[in-house]
C-alpha cells in the first residue's frame, strides 16, 4: 500500500482531508494520529480477512483466550513496527513536519486490565499472532478502564479513566455479530420425545456487540482478533422504566473493577463475567458451526482457555450449550467440555478465591446455577467412591458448600488443564493449596512460567539497546529468543560493555526528564536508578522498601561519615480505592519523598520519586533505564510477577526473595548476578502454618527497626497525625503478616552489597549484559509455545497471501 514515503504522504494527506475535511495546515495533532491510526487499520484489513477466512477454511484448531482483562497500553508504534513500516512512517511524516512520537502521545493507554493479569493476556497475544498461530482473545469493552491517579498532597486522588472520549481508531463494531445474554428469570423443565428439556423464561435479556481489534503479528501476514463485548439494552420490553433498564444494562459493561485480588461482592461483577463467557461461547460455537462441524468434535478443533477463575462460568456454560441447545447428554457433553477448556490459576492468596453466595448466583443466573449443582453432587459422588467416608475432604473439595458457589475448584474439575505460572507458584499450589485437587487429577496440574512480550518490552521501549544486540548478533533474535544467549559472547568485550552503560545512561537521562515534567524532582543520573512499580499491596511490601529509605536517612543524618553510594529511588503505583492500607503507604512515600527531597543534608546523594498513574506507556520509559529492579515480595506471595522479567530484559539487576519467577531468574543468571534476601518461601509457609514469628522481638533488639517504626507515629513527619497508625499497627500489633520487620536485616544488608556491586562499573555492566542474555527464557514467546504443544494442541499456520 505504501512502499516509499511519498507514497505514504500522499495516501496519508488524503485521507487526512477526506476523514476530517481540513487541510493539512489546519489539521490538530488528535486529527493527524486518527489519521494515521486509521491507514494503518485499513492496510491490515486485507490480511485481517484474509486471515479469519484461512482459519475457517484450512486451518486447523483455534483456540480462545477468555480473560476479564487484557492491558493493552498503547497500539501506533507496536503496530507500525511488527506492519514493518515504522521508518517509512516516520519518515513521510517527518517530511510533513511531523514528529512521530508526538502523535503516539496523544493515543490513550487501553488500561482494560488492573496489572500483571491483564499485561500478560496482552503480551500473550502478540506472542500469538507473531508465531502465526490461531489465538484469539475475548474480553470486555469497558467503557472506563483502570482509574487515572494523581497524586493530590501526598494522597492518592481517583479520577475516571476516559479512553473512549474520542473514539478508539482500531477497533470495528461488529453489530451483526451480537448475541443476547440472558439474566435472572427462572427455569422450567419438561418432558419432550422421552428426554428432559430445559427453559429458561422470564428472563432479562440484554445484548453483547462485539468490537473487534486486529492483533497484527510481527512481520508476518497473520492478523488474529481480539473481541471485546459491550452491553447494550435488546429491544426494550413493553411496560419499562426505559432510562432504567438502559441505564441498568449499560452498566454492565460501564468499568472494569478496580482491583486485582478480591471482587467486590456485586452482582455486577457476575454479569460481567457471565457476559463475557456467554457472548464469547455463544460466539465461538456459531462460527465453529460455520465450518460445518457438529459439535462432537468440538475440542479438536477448539480451545477455549480461562485465564484465572473471572471466566470459570465457561463449564456450566459449554455444558448448556451442548445439552440445551444442542441436545447432548450429559457424559457426552462433560467429556467434550472437559477437553475442550484448561485453566489458569494465578494466585493462592485466601482472599484471592473467589467465591459467589449462592443467593445471589441463583436467581442471577438459574440455569447455570442448576448446572454447576449437578456438576458438584456427581464429583461429590466420585469422590466418595474414591474416599469412601471422607466427610472432610469431600467438604472442602465441594464445588458448592457453605452457601457459596467456589470457582477455582470449579474451573479445575471442568478443565483437562490446570496450570500454574511459574515453578515455585505450582509447586506450592500442587503440594498444599490445591493439594486435594491435584491427589484426584495429578495429570491435570503442569507450570507455564509467564513471559513478557520482548517486541514491546525490549525492541520498542528500549529501541537503543535493541539496536545494539542486533549489532552484535544480528536480528534473528527477534523471532527466536533462545538466541539471546549469544550475547554471552561480549561478557568480557569492553567496547560492547561500554554502549550497554551509555545506552543505560541515556535511558537515564531521558527518564530523569520525565520526572523532572512531571514530579518536579531533579535527580542524578549517575546516581542508582532503584525502582518499585507494580500495583501497591501490603505482599509486594513498597513498605519494606521505604522503611529502608527511612533507616538511611536516619543513618546519613546521625552519622556524617556514612556515605553512601547516590541513589534515586523510583516508584509507581495504583492502589485499589477501597484499599486502606496501600493508599497509606503510597501517602508515606510521598512523605518521606518530601523530607528526603527538600533536605540539603541528604538530597545529594538520595532522591526519592514517586510516579503517578503508572501504566504501560510510562512502564515504557521506566523499565530502560533501571539499574535496581525491587522485587521483595514476601516469599509464597507473588504468584509469578512480569515486571521482574522486563526489568532483566532491559538489563536491570534483581534485587529480591525466592519468590515467583524470581528464583527462576536466580536459577538462569547465578548467585552472583542476583541480590538475594530475606525467607524462603517454605520458611514462611511454616511459620504461617505453626507460628513461631513474634514481629516485636525485632522491634526490641533491632535499633533501626524501633527508630523507623516509632517515626510513623511520633510526629517526626510534620503534620501527619495519625496518618501512619494502620501501617503502624498492622507492623506491631498484627505481627507484620507479610514479615516486613523478619527481613528487615537481610534487605539493609543486601543494599549495602548493591553499593559496593555498583562501584566497579565494569563487573557491573557485565552483570547487566549476563541479565539481558539469560532473558530470553522470559519471552512469551516460549511460554505461548508451551501453551500450544502442551494445553492447547495447536500448531502454527501460516496465512498465504
Ligand atoms: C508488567 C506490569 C505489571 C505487573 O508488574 P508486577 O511487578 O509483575 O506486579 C503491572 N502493571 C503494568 C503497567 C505492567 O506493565
Amino acid at each position: 500500500m505504501f512502499s516509499n514515503t511519498k507514497e505514504f504522504k500522499i495516501a496519508y494527506l488524503k485521507k487526512l482531508e477526506m476523514t476530517f475535511g481540513t487541510s493539512f495546515d489546519e489539521s490538530t495533532k488528535r486529527e493527524q494520529f486518527q489519521t494515521l491510526g486509521a491507514m494503518i487499520r485499513e492496510y491490515v484489513s486485507s490480511e485481517w480477512i484474509r486471515t479469519n477466512e484461512q482459519y475457517r477454511t484450512v486451518g486447523g484448531k483455534q483456540v480462545y483466550y477468555l480473560s476479564i482483562e487484557f492491558l493493552l497500553g498503547r497500539l501506533l508504534r507496536h503496530n507500525l513496527m511488527n506492519l514493518g513500516i515504522e521508518s517509512v512512517v516516520t519518515e513521510g511524516l517527518q517530511e510533513l513536519g511531523i514528529d512521530l512520537g508526538d502523535l503516539e502521545e496523544i493515543e490513550a493507554d487501553a488500561a482494560l486490565g488492573n496489572g500483571g493479569l491483564g499485561r500478560l493476556a496482552a503480551c500473550f497475544l502478540d506472542s500469538l499472532a507473531s508465531m502465526n498461530l490461531p489465538g484469539h482473545g475475548c474480553g470486555i469493552r469497558y467503557k472506563h478502564g483502570l482509574f487515572e491517579q494523581k497524586i493530590v498532597d501526598g494522597y492518592q486522588v481517583e479520577l475516571p479513566e476516559q479512553w473512549l472520549r474520542h473514539g478508539h481508531v482500531w477497533e470495528v463494531r461488529k453489530t451483526d455479530d451480537s448475541v443476547e445474554v440472558p439474566f435472572w428469570g427462572k427455569v422450567e423443565s419438561y418432558q419432550e420425545n422421552g428426554k428432559l428439556v430445559f427453559r429458561h423464561l422470564h428472563a432479562e435479556t440484554v445484548t453483547a456487540i462485539p468490537y473487534d481489534l486486529p492483533v497484527i503479528g510481527y512481520n508476518t501476514s497473520t492478523v488474529n482478533t481480539l473481541r471485546l463485548w459491550s452491553a447494550e439494552p435488546s429491544r426494550f420490553p413493553a411496560n419499562i422504566d426505559i432510562l432504567k433498564y438502559k441505564k441498568e444494562t449499560e452498566s454492565i459493561s460501564e468499568l472494569l473493577y478496580p482491583d486485582d485480588t478480591h471482587d467486590e461482592g456485586k452482582i455486577l461483577r457476575l454479569k460481567q463475567q457471565y457476559l463475557l463467557v456467554a457472548a464469547s461461547l455463544q460466539s465461538i460455537v456459531r462460527s465453529y458451526k460455520k465450518q460445518n462441524r457438529s459439535l462432537i468434535h468440538l475440542h479438536e478443533h477448539v480451545g477455549i482457555h480461562i485465564n484465572d477463575t473471572h471466566p470459570a462460568i465457561a463449564v456450566p456454560e459449554l455444558m448448556r450449550i451442548l445439552m440445551d441447545e444442542e441436545g447432548l447428554g450429559w457424559q457426552e457433553a462433560w467429556s467434550i467440555t472437559v477437553n475442550t477448556l484448561s485453566y489458569t490459576n494465578h494466585t493462592t492468596l485466601s482472599e484471592a478465591l473467589e467465591k459467589w453466595p449462592v443467593r445471589i448466583f441463583q436467581p442471577l443466573l438459574p440455569r447455570i446455577f442448576m448446572i454447576i449443582e449437578e456438576i458438584n453432587e456427581r464429583f461429590c459422588q466420585e469422590l466418595w467412591e474414591k474416599f469412601p467416608g471422607d466427610w472432610g475432604r469431600i467438604e472442602r473439595m465441594a464445588l458448592i458448600a457453605h452457601g457459596e458457589v467456589r470457582m477455582a475448584p470449579l474451573a479445575i474439575v471442568g478443565s483437562h488443564s490446570v496450570n500454574g505460572v511459574a515453578r515455585l507458584h505450582t509447586e506450592i499450589l500442587m503440594e498444599r493449596e490445591m493439594n486435594d485437587y491435584y491427589q484426584v487429577f495429578p495429570d491435570r496440574f503442569n507450570n507455564k512460567t509467564n513471559g513478557i512480550t520482548h517486541r514491546r518490552w525490549l525492541l520498542k521501549a528500549n529501541p537503543n539497546l535493541a539496536n545494539l544486540i542486533t549489532d552484535s548478533i544480528g536480528p534473528e533474535w527477534i523471532n527466536d529468543t533462545t538466541q539471546f544467549e549469544k550475547l554471552l559472547h561480549f561478557k568480557k568485550d569492553s567496547v560492547f560493555l561500554e554502549r550497554l552503560g551509555d545506552i543505560k545512561k541515556a535511558n537515564k537521562e531521558k527518564l530523569a526528564k520525565i520526572i523532572y515534567e512531571k514530579a518536579g524532582v531533579s535527580v542524578d543520573t549517575s546516581s542508582i536508578f532503584d525502582v518499585q512499580v507494580k500495583r501497591l499491596h501490603a505482599y509486594k511490601r513498597q513498605l519494606l522498601n521505604v522503611l529502608h529509605i527511612m533507616y538511611l536517612y536516619n543513618r546519613m543524618k546521625s552519622d556524617s561519615s556514612f556515605q553512601p553510594y547516590p541513589r534515586t529511588f523510583i516508584f509507581g503505583a495504583k492502589a485499589s480505592p477501597g484499599y486502606y492500607f496501600a493508599k497509606k503507604v503510597i501517602k508515606l512515600i510521598n512523605t518521606v519523598a518530601d523530607k528526603v527531597n527538600h533536605d540539603s543534608h541528604v538530597n545529594d546523594k538520595m532522591k526519592v520519586v514517586f510516579l503517578e498513574n503508572y501504566r504501560v506507556s510510562l512502564a515504557e520509559d521506566i523499565f530502560p533505564a533501571a539499574d535496581i529492579s525491587e522485587q521483595i515480595s514476601t516469599a509464597s506471595k507473588e504468584a509469578s510477577g512480569t515486571g521482574n522479567m522486563k526489568f532483566m530484559m532491559n538489563g536491570a539487576l534483581t534485587l529480591g526473595t525466592l519468590d515467583g519467577a524470581n528464583v527462576e531468574i536466580n536459577e538462569l543468571v547465578g548467585e552472583e548476578n542476583i541480590f538475594l534476601f530475606g525467607l524462603r518461601a517454605q520458611e514462611v509457609l511454616n511459620f504461617q502454618k505453626n507460628g513461631g514469628y513474634n514481629s516485636r522481638e525485632y522491634y526490641h533488639y533491632d535499633q533501626r527497626i524501633r527508630e523507623v517504626t516509632e517515626q510513623l507515629v511520633n510526629g517526626f513527619f510534620p503534620d501527619t497525625d495519625g496518618e501512619f497508625t494502620a501501617i503502624y499497627d498492622s507492623l506491631l500489633d498484627h505481627n507484620d503478616q507479610y514479615f516486613v520487620l523478619r527481613d528487615f536485616a537481610s534487605y539493609v544488608a543486601i543494599q549495602e552489597k548493591v553499593n559496593m556491586a555498583y562501584q566497579d562499573q565494569s563487573m557491573w555492566l557485565e552483570k547487566s549484559l549476563i541479565n539481558i542474555a539469560k532473558s530470553g527464557f522470559f519471552s512469551s514467546d516460549r511460554t505461548i509455545n508451551e501453551y500450544a504443544n502442551q494445553i492447547w494442541n495447536i500448531k502454527p499456520f501460516k496465512v498465504n497471501n
